[in-house]
């Protein structure tokens, strides 16, 4: 079993088929370039996607509103 980092909360979590995942399109943010900032893995789907997994709906709906936030290398997942 397959483990990613949630980019929200720090938490780990399991990669399986109803996993809550979401794709961004990192290369059209700011943070795209920085260097340490969190990744995601290469979504072949989408050029420039990256995708991320979380342990709710509601890191996903955190992320999804703010991924640059969550992205920035001085980002500290705060746990929950
Ligand atoms: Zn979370």
């Amino acid at each position: 079993m397959s483990v990613a980092i949630d980019p929200v909360c720090g938490m780990e979590v399991e990669i399986h088929d109803e996993a809550l995942t979401a794709t961004i399109d990192v290369a059209s943010l700011s943070v795209a370039t920085q260097p340490g900032r969190t990744a995601g893995a290469p979504d072949p789907n989408v050029a420039g996607g990256e995708r991320f997994w979380f342990c709710g709906r509601g890191c996903l709906l955190d992320f999804q509103d703010e991924p640059e936030r969550f992205l920035d290398a001085g980002f500290q997942p705060s746990g929950m």
